[in-house]
């Protein structure tokens, strides 16, 4: 028998995460981010999920979006940093893509091509996140130029990030929006301000489209969940299974450097998932897992190729004994990528573009059988 671990994809999942930031947004188009091969769940099958619902898609780089074409994904797709270089914009041209420009050369880059046809372009400004963009009095002058250079620019958007959209404290965020609010006003612009928390928790930040990510994959980006948040569904399950028992006398350590001690007589179950998968090396003793649907933890240092789970409560578990590590057991049981993620002193973002490549993944989707 194969190696146990599998990501399991459930597009259905997907699609009903999406539809729901397309009910919390109604009046704004929902650009679906898929960068990072779709946060680790694989672009192209992602964008083939959603591509009826979704008018636009965007990634992180031009590598990204030709895979996508390649897939035979034919919307907008949205270049988040716009071109690294000069030499881009040809492909860009030859793809269909949209690019941001945040900063002067990229704007001089663009001013400088002859392309056939003008490119869509999203003016970046930096509302207080202090990355990428320019500042508001920049940005004025930079639309001007845009506006003005019509052979070369159309579909002018202003577009811009936040920095603290999924923290309690308003404060800062109210600040982005104030300053945003105030030069699309001025632009009389069109906008695209909203991830996935300010999607979820701030309807005063939905503009023209938003830019939701990590909740289409079902992670719950706010620090303090709301309704909404609540109904999203998870996309990726790990899973795996238990491929030896052992065990052990009380005050027994396990794994690596001896991190856990049995506190009592224990049983030791041995998964097949280690940091070698993606799996968090960082998971502490006490990290949730589901076995068989029951929750449990983990004991002992994660490995390479595996890791330790103590099963001396679960008695029924034994070798082949499924293991889910985030996502939704066979009998139901969830266990959510977040809460994996506190105890790794980590995000859903990392555990999930962290998944490695040896990993399998598998798509489900109602009505197609899994490949
Ligand atoms: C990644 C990214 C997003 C999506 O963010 P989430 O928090 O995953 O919703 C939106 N906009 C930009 C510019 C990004 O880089």
């Amino acid at each position: 028998m194969a190696r146990p671990l599998i990501a399991d994809i459930d597009l259905d999942a997907l699609r009903q995460n999406y539809r729901l930031a397309r009910d919390q947004a109604p009046h704004s188009r929902a650009i679906a981010v898929i960068k990072a091969d779709a946060y680790g769940h694989g672009a192209v099958a992602c964008a083939r999920a959603l591509q009826d619902m979704a008018p636009a898609f965007a990634v992180a780089c031009l590598e990204e979006a030709q895979i996508l074409r390649e897939g035979g994904i034919t919307a907008p797709i949205m270049l988040l940093e716009g071109i690294f270089e000069v030499t881009e914009l040809e492909r860009v041209e030859a793809l269909g893509l949209w690019i941001t420009v945040h900063t002067d050369w990229q704007l001089e880059a663009l001013l400088a091509y002859r392309p056939v046809r003008p490119i869509p372009v999203w003016v970046k400004v930096d509302s207080g996140m202090h990355r990428l963009g320019f500042s508001p009095e920049q940005a004025e002058a930079v639309w001007a130029c845009l506006a003005a250079a019509t052979d070369r620019a159309c579909d002018l958007h202003l577009m811009s990030h936040f920095a603290t959209a999924d923290a309690l404290e308003p404060g800062y965020f109210r600040r982005q929006l104030e300053l945003l609010d105030d030069l699309a006003v001025r632009l009389e612009a069109p906008t695209c301000f909203a991830n996935s928390p300010a999607t979820l928790a701030w309807p005063e930040a939905h503009g023209a489209w938003n830019r939701p990510g990590v909740m289409l994959y079902g992670s719950d980006p706010l620090e303090a969940s709301n309704e909404a948040s609540r109904r999203l569904a998870p996309v990726m399950t790990l899973r795996s299974a238990i491929i030896a028992v052992r065990e052990i006398a009380r005050g027994e350590p396990v794994g690596y450097a001896g991190r856990w001690k049995a506190p009592r007589p224990s049983r030791i179950g041995v998964v097949a998932c280690g940091y070698g998968d993606g799996y968090d090396r960082h998971a502490v003793d006490g990290t949730p897992v589901l076995v068989n649907g029951q929750r449990t933890t983990i004991a002992g240092k994660v490995s390479m190729d595996m890791l330790t789970v103590d099963i001396t409560d679960i008695p029924e578990a034994d070798i082949g004994s499924e293991v889910v590590l985030w996502g939704r057991a066979a009998n139901g049981a969830l266990l959510s990528v977040d809460e994996v993620g506190r105890h790794c002193d980590t995000i859903s973002y990392t555990l999930l573009t962290g998944v490695l490549p040896r990993v399998p993944r598998r798509y489900h989707q109602a009505g197609i059988t899994p490949q």
